[in-house]
């Protein structure tokens, strides 16, 4: 009997990683129903965007990212999932084009409400028992793993508890199965995922903090390279910074620690449970503590009210010496939020200069980055290919961007190399042939932090 033709699924996900690993897994459920994946610009029997509605601008792309595909369709379905869904779920369903609007809380049955849909495109056949996690990642060779959900913290400037509701943990058991299977599939770096991991815990199983998990995640599988993706400061413990310490190679030298000021003043407004002074000590403590580690943080211009000293404070953390890139926000309304009821607004242009001054700053810092690690062995793994060259970009442990040797790379493993020069934000690297006294290990990094107050 003729194998029936096979059918095409496209995703496209904007936003945060947690949302790529949720795209991930809703695609892995399609192919026991004898869908392959396509690229996002081919044609396709069904299209999947899955939202951000982190701010305007997100909303703003995500309705375009909609309408691009609303126009070469045809015939093939649009289904629109997640937080864009969940914060203005009406309004979505009615954007031209769009079949089918599935929010987070149905995420984990986005494909049995489509098959329920459309069973004359999905078939008969019922959804057969697949592997509980996501064991492949279309065409990306490092791994996102969710291991919770949900927000309890109320950022007066944030919508993301509305959409994603409170914090909930995934069992520390099915962590630990998900990466096994994730190394079996050959996966060599795993970066864990979630609204807040830093509060992830699993009482029944004994695990009481997000550095116990650290610890049986190292014990109970063989992965090589853990990552953490973002850690909100004020739960970066003693604990996670010896433990980092304490696991050279197999914990990356990398923290995301969302900043958003650097003044009192709009960090009380933002209701951020930390001041500046404790942003400061946890960035100057890893920085001592871990050398060679990067260290990023998301930043908002143009909260309400903040004024010129207040933005001058934000700068001084980020040109400080502690930090290693920026990613810079601009602040916007989101409904139902504390801050979007304070009526002293920033002027625009104001804000679309701080904004120019902060990327400039970040670019800078990154560039010091990439430069204080040229003469060192590094370790990386290839994510995307040079159009120009034809070579892999590779990502190092501490998270810098480095141009693989000819041949190297295009696989999920981690490779070797040695930084031999430095362009700007990027480091070119050839084959690790180097005897070991005139190459260092990838550990100096960024030589001296000034002490900022
Ligand atoms: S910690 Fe604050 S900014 Fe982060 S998701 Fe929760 S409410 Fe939003």
């Amino acid at each position: 009997m003729k194998k029936p033709k096979m059918k095409k699924l496209a995703t496209h996900t904007l936003g945060c990683r947690l949302n790529q690993f949720e795209t991930e897994k809703i695609a892995a459920r399609f192919e026991a129903y004898d869908f392959g994946r396509v690229e996002f610009a081919e044609s396709a029997d069904l299209y999947l965007i899955n939202t951000c509605t982190v701010t305007h601008k997100a909303d703003a792309t995500c309705r375009q990212m909609i309408s691009n595909v609303a126009r070469r369709k045809g015939d093939a379905k649009l289904v629109v999932v997640g937080c864009y869904v969940e914060s203005d779920r009406q309004r979505v369903a009615e954007l031209p084009g769009v079949d089918l609007v599935i929010g987070n809380r149905e995420k984990n049955r986005a494909t049995e409400l489509m098959s329920n849909h459309w069973p004359e495109l999905f078939g008969e056949k019922s959804e057969p028992s697949c592997a509980a996690g996501v064991s492949d990642f279309y065409q990306r060779s490092r791994a996102w793993l969710k291991i919770s959900d949900g927000c309890n913290q109320r950022c007066s400037f944030c919508i993301i508890p509305t959409v994603r509701g409170p914090l909930r943990n995934n069992s520390a058991a099915n962590v630990i199965r998900d990466i096994n299977q994730l190394v079996a599939a050959g996966y060599h770096e795993v970066v864990l995922t979630g609204v807040h991991i830093g509060h992830f815990k699993d009482s029944k199983a004994g695990v009481g903090s997000l550095t116990d998990l650290l610890a049986l995640i190292l014990a109970e599988t063989d992965l090589p390279r853990l990552r953490l993706s973002s850690l909100e400061p004020q739960v970066v413990s003693d604990d996670i910074v010896e433990f980092m310490v304490g696991n050279p190679g197999r914990v990356c030298r990398y923290l995301h620690l969302p900043m958003q000021s650097g003044s009192d003043a709009v960090l009380s407004a933002m209701r951020r449970p930390y001041d500046r002074t404790r942003y400061i000590e946890v960035i100057e403590n890893l920085k001592s503590s871990l050398p060679g580690i990067t260290i990023g943080g998301d930043v908002i211009v143009g909260f309400p009210g903040e004024t010129d000293e207040d933005f001058e404070r934000t700068c001084e953390i980020a040109d400080g010496g502690s930090m290693d890139y920026l990613h810079v926000f601009t602040y916007s309304d989101r409904s139902g939020t504390g801050a979007s009821a304070i009526t002293e607004k920033c002027d625009p242009k104001l804000v679309a200069s701080r904004h120019r001054r902060l990327r400039k700053i970040s670019k800078a810092r990154l560039a010091k980055a990439h430069s204080a690690a040229v003469g060192a062995v590094v370790s990386a793994i290839s994510e995307n290919r040079d159009e120009e060259t034809g070579r892999w970009w590779g990502v190092t442990d501490n998270y810098l961007r480095v141009l693989l040797p000819e041949g190297v790379g295009g696989d999920r493993r981690i490779h070797t190399v040695f930084a031999e020069s430095c362009e700007g934000d990027y480091l070119v690297s050839k084959p690790n042939d180097t005897t070991r006294d005139n190459a260092r290990d990838n550990i100096d990094g960024i030589a001296s932090t000034t002490a900022i107050r």
